[in-house]
C-alpha cells in the first residue's frame, strides 16, 4: 500500500453532549488522532481523551456565526489529510443529521482523500429520551418524522414542504429551530397542525445543563421565552410528549443537573468522576498537574534497588506506590525481593494502591494526614517494640511536608528517603477550555492540586463553589482566597462524595 492512502479522515459523531454517549470506536480514534477538527457543540472534555501531542482546530460554527465557512472547513479537512496520518472530524450528534457531514465527505471523496463515517447518538433521539420522551410509542405514534427549522418553516419556498410535515402522522422532531420558533410554529398551525398538540423544547439536552419546558403547539414559543430557553434545543411535536412526566428518569438522581469539575492528575481521576457520573452529574476531569520522573532519577533509582530488607516501608501516597513498584518489576522480578518489610500508608487510598498488589498494611490512620500516621505509629508502637532502631524507607513526592521524617527520626527510626516523583502543571489551555462550559462545583483533593491551579492563572467560573478533600487542602485553599463550601468528613473519595450530595441536597432546598 502506498503512504497516502494510509491517511484517513474520520468523520465521527460526538453524541448529544453528554460524553458517555460517544461510541467506543469513536473514542478509540480520538485516543489515535493527530489532528482533531471540533465544532461548537462537542463537549470539550473529549479532547482530553487525545494525545498530549495532538493537534486541535476550532471551527465553532454557532447558529449563524461559522467561524469558517463550510468550503473552509473541506479544503482544512483536505489539508489535514495531506499532514496527518489520522485526522478525526468531531461533530455534534450524527454527522449525517444536519450536521453537514455529507457536504464534508464529498469534498474528501472529490480530493481523493479517504474517509471513514463513525455514526453518532443523534440530539434528535437522545434530546428527548433524556426529557423521558420516548420519539416512537406502539399506542400513539409508527412515523417519526425529523426536520430543520432554519431557515424559517415556509419562509423560503423549495426548502422544506411545511404542508407535508404539518400533515405528516406521528412524532415530529425540529432542530436548529430556535431563533425562529414562534414563525415556525405557526406555519405549522396555519398548513393545518391543531395548535393543541403537545409540544415540547429541551435544551442542552443530555448536559447538566439541560432545561425541558412543555407545552402545545400554539403556546410553546411564549414558554421557551418565558424559560429563557433557547438555542441550541430540539423541539418534540406528538402524544409521546405527555409521558414526559412519567418517564423522566433523570429527576431521581441526586446530582442531574449539576456540572462538576474534578481536579486531579491525569492518572487518578478515575474513581471520584466515576462515582459523580453514577450520582448523576456532568464531570469534566481538569488535570491541574502532571505526575513526572523525580529531579534526581539516579537516587531514585538507587532508593529502589535498595529497598528490600528495610524494616519498614512508608508509602505517602497512591502515586508514590505506583512509581515505586513500576521502578521496582523493572528491577526484580518477584515481589518477594521485598523480604518481610511491615509497611505504613498514609490513608486508605495509598491503602488501596498497595492492597491491588497484594500487600497489606501494618499502619494506616483513617484520614491521609501526616500527623495522624505518626499517631497511628504511637498507638500501635507495642505491635512491634517501637521504633528506635528500625530502618524505615519513606517514599514520597519531591514537594513532601518535612513531618513523616523528623516525627520518625525523634523516635529513633533510622529514615531512608525514596523521592518516587514530582508534580508538573497540566495544560492550561484545556483547562481554560473546560471551564468556559461554566461548572456548579470543582474539587480539589490535594493542596498542590490547588496551588497548581491557580499556578496556570486559571479562574473559577462564575457562582462556582468549591469542594476539599480535608483540612490540609483546606487550609491551603484559605490562603489562596478560595475558601471551601465543603469539605470530605474523613480524607477518602467516598467521603468526599458523600459530602459533595449532602451540599447537593441543600442546594436544592
Ligand atoms: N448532527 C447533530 C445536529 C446538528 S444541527 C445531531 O445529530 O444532533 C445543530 C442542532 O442540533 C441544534 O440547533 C439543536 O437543534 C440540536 N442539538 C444539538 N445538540 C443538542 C443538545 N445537546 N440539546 C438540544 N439540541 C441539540
Amino acid at each position: 500500500m502506498e503512504a497516502e492512502t494510509s491517511h484517513c479522515v474520520y468523520l465521527v459523531g460526538a453524541g448529544p453532549g453528554d460524553p458517555r454517549l460517544m461510541t467506543l470506536r469513536g473514542r478509540e480514534l480520538l485516543a489515535r488522532a493527530d489532528c482533531v477538527v471540533y465544532d461548537a457543540l462537542v463537549p470539550r472534555v473529549m479532547l482530553g481523551w487525545c494525545r498530549e501531542d495532538c493537534e486541535f482546530i476550532d471551527v465553532g460554527k454557532r447558529g449563524r456565526r461559522h467561524t469558517l465557512a463550510q468550503a473552509q472547513i473541506n479544503n482544512l479537512l483536505v489539508e489535514c489529510a495531506q499532514r496527518h496520518t489520522c485526522t478525526v472530524r468531531l461533530k455534534g450528534g450524527d454527522p449525517f443529521v444536519f450536521g453537514r457531514g455529507g457536504e464534508e465527505a464529498a469534498a474528501l471523496q472529490t480530493a481523493g482523500v479517504t474517509f471513514e463515517v463513525v455514526p453518532g447518538i443523534s440530539s434528535a433521539i437522545a434530546g428527548p429520551a433524556y426529557a423521558g420522551i420516548p420519539v416512537t410509542h406502539r399506542d400513539c405514534c409508527s412515523q417519526l418524522t425529523i426536520f430543520t427549522g432554519h431557515p424559517a418553516l415556509g419562509k423560503e419556498e423549495g426548502i422544506l414542504d411545511v404542508s407535508s410535515i404539518a400533515s405528516s402522522r406521528g412524532t415530529k422532531v425540529m432542530l436548529m429551530g430556535m431563533e425562529q420558533l414562534g414563525d415556525s410554529m405557526r406555519a405549522l398551525q396555519s398548513a393545518g397542525l391543531a395548535g393543541n398538540t403537545p409540544a415540547a423544547a429541551v435544551q442542552w439536552a443530555t448536559t447538566a445543563r439541560q432545561l425541558h419546558v412543555q407545552a402545545t403547539v400554539a403556546t410553546l414559543a411564549e414558554a421557551a421565552r418565558k424559560a429563557h430557553l433557547s438555542s441550541p434545543a430540539v423541539v418534540i411535536i406528538g402524544q409521546v410528549v405527555q409521558l414526559a412526566d412519567a418517564l423522566d428518569w433523570r429527576k431521581h438522581l441526586p446530582l442531574s443537573g449539576l456540572r462538576i469539575i474534578v481536579t486531579r492528575t491525569r492518572e487518578q481521576v478515575g474513581s471520584l468522576s466515576h462515582s459523580l457520573r453514577e450520582l448523576g452529574a456532568e464531570v469534566a476531569e481538569m488535570p491541574t498537574l502532571r505526575i513526572v520522573p523525580p529531579p534526581n532519577k539516579q537516587d531514585f533509582a538507587k532508593a529502589v534497588v535498595g529497598s528490600p530488607h528495610h524494616d519498614w516501608l512508608v508509602f505517602s501516597s497512591p502515586n508514590g506506590v505506583e512509581r515505586f513498584f513500576e521502578a521496582f518489576f523493572s528491577v526484580y522480578e518477584d515481589l518477594r525481593e521485598l523480604g518481610g518489610s511491615r509497611i505504613a500508608a498514609l490513608g486508605p487510598g495509598t491503602a488501596q494502591q498497595l492492597r491491588k498488589r497484594g500487600l497489606m498494611v501494618d499502619v494506616m490512620p483513617k484520614k491521609a494526614v501526616a500527623e495522624e500516621l505518626i499517631a497511628e505509629f504511637d498507638r500501635k508502637a507495642d505491635d512491634f517494640g517501637g521504633l528506635a532502631n528500625s530502618t524505615m524507607l519513606w517514599i514520597h513526592a519531591q514537594q513532601a511536608r518535612d513531618v513523616i521524617r523528623c516525627e520518625l527520626e525523634k523516635r529513633k527510626a533510622i529514615v531512608d528517603e525514596c523521592i518516587a516523583y514530582d508534580v508538573a502543571p497540566g495544560n492550561a489551555h484545556y483547562a481554560s477550555m473546560l471551564l468556559e462550559e461554566g461548572a456548579d462545583l470543582i474539587t480539589f483533593t490535594s493542596s498542590s492540586a490547588a496551588v497548581h491551579f491557580v499556578r496556570m492563572g486559571l479562574n473559577l467560573p462564575e457562582h462556582c463553589c468549591i469542594a476539599s478533600m480535608g483540612p490540609i487542602t483546606s487550609a491551603a485553599l484559605h490562603k489562596l482566597g478560595m475558601p471551601p463550601a465543603l469539605e470530605a468528613g474523613l480524607h477518602t473519595i467516598p467521603s468526599l462524595v458523600e459530602a459533595i450530595c449532602r451540599w447537593a441536597g441543600t442546594m436544592r432546598k
